[in-house]
């Protein structure tokens, strides 16, 4: 390894006094060109180091943390203007700033716009323009990497680019191959071809995506091995403007879905130290043969059945999981950035580096994506009606962009937060981020969230054997059914139970609907976390209040003898659209969240013991229904507590899928509850200014078509 000159003093900002031909210019303002999480990351070290910021929203950001972070914020109108180089440079030049941070999307590795900037006399807090273009297309890049003996994936990346000439080529290099566009990312533009016939009509679906996504170019695919067990491997370089070039560590990033990245870490598990040390010493020579200045991250993938390893790219910029490895190297990378920026030498030494990695153990990053993994992780949008988050600490940290009642947009990348996590070695940090995870709660989208628990739970994991198929690998493992316990069931029922004695009362003065001498409340769930469209588990919960906060409770499922609980003792604190209640079962304390999302109708998310579990509120008739007693006509139930303000059908209508029924009031919000099918309405049960209980029907459909929903 080179040896680096004499460490500079990181104590003092912006040191001007170090020999060197580069001059020193502090940076005191700053254009923060990015959105959501990133910009927040890059605002928090801006601050601590003085400088001002300006951020940029756009018309669906207005409300966003990132607008309002930062003392000064302008609006770019439209979603795309994010995208928009030169109306930001022109902004930057109006406002005085005098650098810009472009984070990591949208124009960080646009070279055009770095160029812009500097023609602007803007600092570019990036790579060098030239840089940035010979990594950003994949095939010039892996022309340079050749060049200077870094090893890259048997592949032709040439221009010959007729179809039959490409099929030559993946003929030559032998199935499976993989096609990907030169000015890929993201993982779109990709595609497997496992055989030379589907190859054609493979390439015309990658060419046709990259060209959506990349835009004049994207076409231009390059042709490579596919690897069959790989496992992603990548460096984190920074280099300044005197020569010096440091890697940070490596991070593994195999764990992916749909080529992109969930799990991040580092060190990269079961891999040799001669190894490492060898990708770290090629992810330095990469960088410096094209120049590089700044925080970059060298990809390899490393072929698990050979240990070859090979170049696949380089991003010209800082990472999404950059966190990682500040966590093993004690650093802040976006001070180290500024510093680069600004003319001055690395704070640490390669040395230095290597020493702070042997002593500060390993860190884990779990991206938290607004998404559904049992539905082939399509993305959800959506607002954050309830959002619990880890406590943090020098060794948990939450890296995000929303807070509680914000929304996530389907106009942007779906990802809510990173969670970050440090132990002495990798089975503590495993351990730590799952008791972290179970301290998330979301409510109002789908999240990956209990999917990151399980693969922190994975045997194969812990174990350390990674690959990129991993999560195809261990998919029946990884996508187990659950079962929920019968204190699951309790807990939701005691919840709305006890929510819909408050707001009855806290609506109309007085204590309608369960009452004193009440006796039995029935409540039926549908258990909706379950495996695509497969109908979830029916459950009814007998509950009977038989003195202040104590409570008989009997959970009924199909085919099982019913489980009884007496002398429960519960106490609940009632929030807005939540309960949280602590209940003594026979021979345990049990803590429970029980949300109501009052969008999504009947919906009731359980939070307990770090679960989540997801139900339904369906109709009492449900449960006979699903125990074969009755055929029953579908109906619509009062997903809450509420007064009915309107009926918007008639008796006798035919109605869609998500045509409004009726219109409700419940804690001081107006909900709309749309039909679950196609069908006619039968009968409506209430009128404007009823009052109703949870679980009380509203609409009963005509026979025909009632069995599903
Ligand atoms: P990385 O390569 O940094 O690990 P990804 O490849 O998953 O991370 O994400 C980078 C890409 O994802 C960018 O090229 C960008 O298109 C998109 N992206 C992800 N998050 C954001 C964000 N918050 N703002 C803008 N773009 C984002
Ligand atoms: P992007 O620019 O979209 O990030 P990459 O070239 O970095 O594209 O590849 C993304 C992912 O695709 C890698 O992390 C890896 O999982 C997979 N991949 C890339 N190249 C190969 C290959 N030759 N064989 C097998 N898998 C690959
Ligand atoms: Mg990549």
């Amino acid at each position: 390894m080179r040896s680096i000159k004499p460490r500079f003093a990181p104590r003092r900002l912006f040191n001007s006094s170090t020999a060197s031909s580069v001059p020193v210019t502090p940076i005191t303002s700053l254009l923060i060109a990015n959105r959501g999480e990133i910009a927040l990351r890059i605002n928090k070290t801006a601050k601590r180091l003085g400088i001002q910021t300006t951020t940029l929203y756009t018309d669906p950001d207005a409300s966003s943390q990132h607008a309002a972070c930062s003392p000064n914020a302008i609006g770019l109108g439209p979603a795309n203007a994010y995208l928009d180089g030169e109306r930001i440079v022109k902004l930057a030049k109006q406002h005085g700033i005098q650098a810009l941070h472009p984070g990591y999307g949208f124009l960080s590795e646009n070279s055009a716009f770095a160029e812009r900037c500097e023609q602007e006399g803007i600092v570019f807090v990036g790579p060098p323009a030239k840089a940035m273009a010979d990594m950003g297309d994949k095939a010039r890049s892996k022309e340079i990497m050749t060049k200077a003996g870094v090893p890259c994936v048997p592949g032709y990346h040439g221009g010959d680019q007729g179809e039959t000439e490409l099929l030559n080529h993946a003929k030559e290099i032998k199935f499976p191959v993989l096609l990907k566009s030169v000015k890929g990312g993201g993982g779109k533009g990709m595609r497997i071809v496992m055989e030379e016939g589907e190859f054609l009509q493979q390439l015309k679906s990658a060419r046709a995506e990259a060209r959506a996504s990349f835009g004049e170019g994207g076409e231009v695919m390059l042709v490579e091995k596919y690897i069959i067990r790989p496992r992603h491997v990548e460096v984190q370089v920074f280099a300044d403007k005197l020569g010096n070039c440091v890697a940070l560590g490596e991070r593994d990033c195999s764990v992916q879905r749909r080529h992109q990245k969930i799990l991040e870490e580092s060190p990269a598990p079961n891999l040799d130290d001669v190894t490492r040390l060898d990708l770290w010493e090629k992810a330095r020579t990469a960088a410096l043969a094209v120049g590089y200045v700044g925080a970059g991250t060298v990809e390899f993938i490393l072929d698990k059945d050979t240990g070859e390893f090979y170049f696949m790219e380089m991003n010209t910029r800082l990472q999404v999981e950059h966190p990682v490895s500040e966590m093993v190297t004690g650093t802040d990378l976006v001070e180290w950035q500024f510093r680069v920026a600004a003319g001055e030498k690395l704070p640490m030494t390669q040395e230095e580096i290597k020493e702070q990695i042997k002593q500060r153990g390993a860190a884990i990053e779990a991206r938290i994506y607004a998404e559904n993994p049992e539905k082939g992780f399509l993305p959800d949008s959506g607002k954050l009606v309830h959002l619990t988050t880890p406590k943090t600490d020098e060794d948990i940290r939450i890296d995000a962009g929303f807070a509680e009642g914000d929304t996530v947009t389907e106009a942007y990348d779906g990802m809510i937060a990173k969670l970050i996590v440090r132990g002495d070695d990798r089975e503590t940090a495993i351990r730590r981020m799952e008791r972290a995870l179970r301290e998330y709660e979301v409510v109002g989208l789908s999240t990956n969230i209990e999917f990151l628990k399980q693969l922190c739970n994975s045997p194969a994991f812990i174990e350390g054997d990674v690959e990129t198929g991993f999560i195809k690998k261990w998919e029946s493992e990884l996508f187990a059914p659950k079962i929920a316990k019968p204190e699951v069931y309790t807990q939701a029922a005691l919840g709305l139970f006890v929510s819909s004695l408050q707001s009855t009362a806290g609506l109309h003065g007085g204590s309608l609907g369960f009452g004193q001498g009440a006796t039995e409340h029935t409540f039926t769930f549908k258990n909706l976390d379950v495996l695509d469209q497969k109908e979830g588990e029916v459950v009814k919960v007998v509950i009977t209040q038989k003195g202040n906060q104590l409570y008989d409770a009997q959970v009924v499922r199909k085919d099982e003898a019913p489980v009884k609980f007496e002398n429960l003792v519960s106490s609940p604190i009632l929030g807005l659209q939540k309960t949280n209640l602590t209940t003594f079962f026979p021979d345990a304390r049990v803590e429970t969240t029980v949300v109501q999302d009052p969008n999504n109708d009947n919906k009731v998310s359980v939070f307990q013991h770090g679960i989540k579990t997801e139900l339904s509120l369906v109709s009492p008739l449900w449960y006979e229904k699903a125990l074969g007693i009755k055929e029953v006509t579908a109906s619509v139930v009062a997903p809450m507590p509420c007064k009915v303000l309107k009926n918007e059908v008639q008796e006798g209508d035919v109605v869609a899928k998500g045509a409004p029924l009726v219109v409700i009031e419940s804690m001081k919000m107006e909900t709309v509850i749309r039909s679950p099918q196609d069908g006619v309405i039968k009968k409506l049960a209430h009128r404007a200014g009823d009052v109703c209980k949870a679980g009380t029907v509203l609409v009963v459909f005509e026979e025909d078509g009632a069995a599903q929903q």
